[in-house]
């Protein structure tokens, strides 16, 4: 089949967070299959082009929005035989900084800018070959799939051509006031509560819900959460009309780069069955991080967007107790400036035992988690998550709130010490963490042996590509 794949992050060009690992394995894995895929991704300025072997198409286009009509070109990247990546190019829209906005807010434009986005994925597919199937990801190119249905195929254009849209996160919709409908060049007939429209507002994630043939999200658990009205973001309505369509696919992960066997990135390298030679990347991350020497003190990591779905908040309160179980603390991640400050605060107070590293730095996540103990994952809501899983292969025991994939991912220990991979809580409160993390530390201090198991065991989990992408193409045949 060819797939037009359509997302606004890729590992190793740009990443923000899970969706980019997601992108750039999955599709590598997809054209080792033998598909011929078509990667679509807005050419940011971020993306290292002297590294890459990135060429013109020759391909240009102009998009209407609004009354202006906006140019745009294509440049590629050839990464395999049947794996192609297409830049959309155009300065205006993403020559910045950042890829969507600040920690605390997106560009004031997002709207203009991936509705350019979506609809150049469908103007350069109509010059490549014949799409079998748009994939599209989360609410950036959600919004091409509308314009599939209702423009595109009713000028006879992809006529049989099917699509899917993965819901990363549904937390994130992009929803823009309805005076920004005059951009779309779309009709009014479709801002009701059918169609785009969301509480007076336009919502790009709710019309790839609408338009798409079949949904899929990345994890079981999510799929079944977000059809109710505690996880369901207000979407869990559109989304029960359509659980026909509406499957939870867990993601994997790329063993190739998270390995500790392989890491280049790491100290010393190991496995579970020389657990012990994890120590010396302990070590050696306390004295680059300035921690005080303690082999037996138990590290405590946390590497993520600092954002209240990750249930940062439930730490803060409760900091202070679990400072004083005599742990030491290492956090890399960036986002909401307040929980930066509180981090930046507390490396200030607890000078040798916490370490705040705020900022985004892949080689310091592989040595964090060849160096951690336990990996804090408490978040409010939990599409599948990535980090625990990489933690898992580490030997970094997790730690985390059984939502989402997390609950799909980690074997507590209440369910046997035999097959256990981590702890796990449920009661959203910063007391239920801390006494997790209570009795996580006492294991680690009282029976390290039990405690290396749940790490062993951890280690030896597989979630991979493989499986992902076999249910994925079942879809795709569907
Ligand atoms: P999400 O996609 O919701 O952010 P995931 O757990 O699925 O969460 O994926 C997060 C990914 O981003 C992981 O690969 C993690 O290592 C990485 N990551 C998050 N924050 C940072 C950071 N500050 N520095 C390096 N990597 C980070």
């Amino acid at each position: 089949m060819h797939i037009v794949f359509g997302v606004s992050e890729y590992y190793p060009l740009v990443k923000v967070g899970g969706m980019a690992d997601f992108a750039g394995s999955f599709t590598k894995k997809l054209a080792s299959c033998g598909h011929r895929v078509s990667v679509v991704l807005p050419g940011y300025s971020a993306i290292e082009r002297n590294r890459l072997n990135v060429k013109d198409t020759g391909i240009q286009f102009t998009i209407p929005i609004g009354k202006e009509n906006v140019a745009g070109s294509v440049s590629e990247i050839k990464m395999s035989e049947n794996l192609t990546i297409y830049l959309i190019e155009n300065e205006h829209y993403f020559d910045r900084d950042y890829l969507f906005g600040t920690g605390d807010k997106g560009y004031t434009d997002n709207a203009e800018r991936f509705l350019f986005f979506s609809r150049a994925i469908l103007e350069l597919a109509e010059k490549l070959p014949d799409a079998d199937v748009f994939h599209m990801n989360d609410w950036h190119t959600a919004i091409a799939l509308f314009y599939l249905k209702e423009y595109y195929q009713k000028l006879g254009k992809f006529t049989g051509v099917k699509s899917l849209l993965t819901i990363h996160n549904l937390g994130y919709q992009g929803l823009f006031w309805h005076h920004d409908m005059h951009l779309l060049n779309m009709g009014w007939e479709y801002f009701t509560a059918d169609g785009i429209e969301f509480y007076d507002h336009i919502n790009f994630l709710k019309s790839g819900i609408v338009f798409a043939d079949e949904i899929t999200t990345v994890s079981p658990a999510y799929a079944r959460e977000i059809q109710t009205p505690e996880t369901g973001f207000g979407l869990d309505g559109i989304l029960r009309s359509r659980a026909d369509h509406l499957t939870g696919i867990l993601n994997g992960v790329d063993y190739k780069i998270w390995n500790p066997w392989f890491d280049k990135l790491i100290e010393s390298r190991y496995s579970g069955k020389q657990f012990g030679r994890k120590l010396a990347n302990k070590m050696e991350l306390q004295r680059e991080m300035g921690l005080e020497k303690e082999p037996d003190t138990p590290l405590i990591t946390i590497i993520s967007r600092l954002t209240e779905q990750k249930g940062i908040d439930l730490i803060l309160p409760v900091f202070d107790m679990i400072m004083d179980m005599g742990i030491q603390f290492v956090l890399l991640g960036t986002g909401k400036s307040d929980l930066e400050d509180f981090f930046r605060g507390a490396e200030h107070r607890y000078k040798g035992r916490v370490v705040s590293y705020i900022g985004y730095d892949e080689t310091v996540a592989h040595r964090i988690h060849a160096a951690g103990d336990i990996y804090l994952m408490p978040s409010r809501y939990e599409p599948c998550g990535l980090s625990q899983l990489y933690a898992m292969k580490y030997g970094n025991v997790p730690l985390v709130r059984l939502v989402g994939g997390l609950r799909d991912t980690v074997i507590t220990t209440d369910r046997g010490m035999e097959q256990a991979t981590g702890f796990g809580f449920e009661y959203y409160s910063p007391y239920t963490l801390y006494e997790t993390l209570k009795d996580a530390v006492t294991l680690y201090r009282e029976d390290r042996d039990a405690f290396q198991r749940l790490a062993r065991n951890g280690m030896e989990q597989r979630f991979s590509w493989t499986e992902t992408a076999k249910n994925y193409q079942k879809i795709y045949k569907k």
